[in-house]
């Protein structure tokens, strides 16, 4: 069971840790929708979870933040046991949860004053920050879904958390709108403050995140920076183009970082780890004809969380790429 805080240390836990969680255990019924899982999120970093419907992402956050009671486990957050210690924690994490919603005829100013705990906290700066200055009258009900989503983040900022966990905030958005969600989190990566990310927007995770955790049936299956993980699970990248005169494909096969390379008559696509694209475009330019149908495919953290949730190894999914017709 969770440990209060002070009463003895959690392995591994270092001090920089905002969150940690050691074999966290939540179950409905006899199914364990949460089963053992570790995460730690550092001070200062933005972290996501990301992985398929009902991995436990949301169960997690919510135990995080005390709002579930796990079965089994330890957790500790900004010092506390959000079991034990949810009131001390209350005011130091602010949060914008899946389906979050407010009366419909509550104005935003009135929201803003609802939920502000003293008379300084920012709202009146926030407000002006999240463009909803204008809409300080309006109540809740006639705000578009972008709109809501960023009185969401002003209400989970106005009373300086130092920990934020925000839960698919940008489901349903346009990408305008998304895209200044965005740059509203890295505001406040910026300003030093901790974030936790439920995500299924994996551009979304691979733009924000420091490290991503990626879940399946309540456990963590990896997690690390994205780019790492798109190393470790993704498809290997591809250059395409039609060979110039001159090029041997043997000395493709040899650069660095080359794993595999395929033909067609004269059109070549050579597979290997990022590297490639450098070494191909360096001896292609050294030739001094570059074709004008080259083509380059880079792995993505998509790429990355297929390859771990289909437990398919990287090297075979590089079989969708192959060329018609083609040879090794
Ligand atoms: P999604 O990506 O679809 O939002 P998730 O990874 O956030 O999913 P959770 O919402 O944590 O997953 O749910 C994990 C599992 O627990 C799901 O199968 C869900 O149906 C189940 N679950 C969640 N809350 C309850 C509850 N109160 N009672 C019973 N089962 C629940």
């Amino acid at each position: 069971m969770c440990r209060a805080a002070g009463l003895g240390t959690i392995d591994g836990m270092s001090e920089l840790d905002v969150v940690t969680v050691r074999g966290l255990r939540k179950t409905y019924g006899t199914r364990a929708v949460v089963d053992g899982l570790d995460l730690d999120v550092h001070a200062g970093e933005i972290v996501g979870l990301i992985g398929a419907n009902g991995a436990g992402k949301t169960t997690t956050v919510e135990c995080i933040q005390g709002l579930r009671r796990p079965d089994a486990g330890m957790l500790r957050v900004l010092g506390y046991d959000p079991v034990t210690q949810a009131e001390q924690l209350r005011p130091l994490v602010g949060s914008q949860l899946q389906d979050s919603a407010l009366p419909d005829r509550l104005r935003v100013g009135e929201a803003v004053e609802l939920f502000a705990t003293s008379r300084t906290s920012d709202g009146g700066e926030l407000l002006e920050r999240f463009g909803l200055v204008e809409r300080r009258k309006s109540p809740f009900s006639s705000l578009s879904g972008g709109e809501r989503q960023r009185l969401f983040l002003v209400l989970a900022l106005l009373n300086r958390p130092r920990l934020v966990i925000l839960d698919e905030l940008t489901q349903g958005l346009d990408p305008s709108a998304r895209r200044s969600v965005w740059a509203a989190v890295r505001q406040l990566h910026d300003a030093g403050t901790t974030v936790l990310l439920v995500t299924h927007e994996l551009d979304e995770a691979e733009a924000l995140c420091d490290r991503v955790f990626v879940m399946r049936s309540g456990q963590v299956l990896d997690a690390g920076p994205p780019a790492e993980l798109v190393d470790r699970h993704g498809r290997r990248a591809s250059v395409r183009f039609t060979l110039p005169v001159g090029i041997p494909l043997d000395g493709l096969r040899h650069l660095d970082g080359v794993r595999d390379v395929e033909w067609d008559g004269r059109r070549v696509a050579v597979h290997g780890d990022r590297r490639i694209i450098a070494h191909v475009g360096a001896v292609l330019v050294r030739s001094g004809s570059v074709p004008t149908d080259l083509s380059v495919r880079v792995p993505d953290l998509e790429d990355a969380l297929l390859g771990l949730l289909d437990g398919e190894p990287a090297a075979d999914a590089a079989a969708e790429d192959e060329l018609v017709g083609g040879h090794r």
